[in-house]
């Protein structure tokens, strides 16, 4: 009944400035609409000598409004965001025709979330992203929640040992069939190193990975006092 209430007299506000009556304002929007860059070398987990283990690709850089805006969708029970963000990695998918259209065919596979995030959130975001960017890829894909972590065997455990737990599930086996990795962020890139580490010991071949958000590459972080 509160909860209720409090959805008809709080006014919706912009997920990224707050700006009154908007889900997000157009200024806070602009970023997502953006060509998808490349987040690996800015990624440490994912350097192996010097060289990038894989592509992945991203839509916006994780710091102001965009920061703000994602942290809402993820824990801050903004559902009505669910759209927006799966459209935005939807069109990075669809931008990346000249990197990946030569693929005979491509599985598209999210990071699997923690139970408790998926039961605390009511959904399982990097999935809807997987879905939503396998259905936009310029290849034939399909799209499959091959990883699952074991999340009741390592409870509230870190990023680590919920990965030592995590199965792969797959049928048929993986037969070297090309795979890009989905997840909401990347930061070191330890979560996609992992789910690439289980999708190779299951017979698959990661090639690409593409999320949402990035933290931004080095050197162009906020200047401290300007925001
Ligand atoms: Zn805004």
């Amino acid at each position: 009944m509160l909860g209720e209430l409090a959805a008809i007299v709080v006014p919706l506000a912009c997920a990224g400035c707050g700006e009154e009556d908007v889900a997000l304002c157009e200024s806070c929007s602009a970023p997502w609409w953006e060509s998808p860059w490349r987040a690996d070398d800015g990624a440490p987990r994912l350097d192996v000598g010097g060289r990038s283990r894989l592509p992945v690709w991203t839509v916006a850089p994780l710091e102001g409004s965009t920061h703000r805006a994602v942290v809402a969708w993820k824990d801050g029970g903004r559902r009505d965001l669910d759209h927006f963000f799966s459209s935005a990695i939807a069109r990075a998918a669809m931008a990346l025709r000249a990197d990946l259209g030569t693929l005979p065919r491509l599985l598209v596979v999210p990071v699997p979330s923690q139970r408790r995030s998926i039961r605390r959130r009511g959904i399982d975001l990097p999935r809807i992203l997987a879905r939503s960017a396998a259905a936009s890829l310029p290849v034939p894909t399909r799209a499959a929640a091959l990883l699952r972590s074991d999340g009741g065997r390592s409870r509230g455990s870190s990023s680590a040992a919920r990965w030592d737990a995590a199965r792969v599930r797959v049928s048929p086996r993986g037969a070297r069939e090309p795979v890009m990795i989905v997840d909401d962020v990347i930061t070191t890139g330890a979560s996609i190193a992992r789910a690439a580490d289980a999708l190779e010991r299951a017979g698959f071949v990661p090639v690409a990975g593409l999320t949402l958000a990035a933290t931004p590459p080095r050197g162009v972080r906020a200047i401290p006092g300007l925001g």
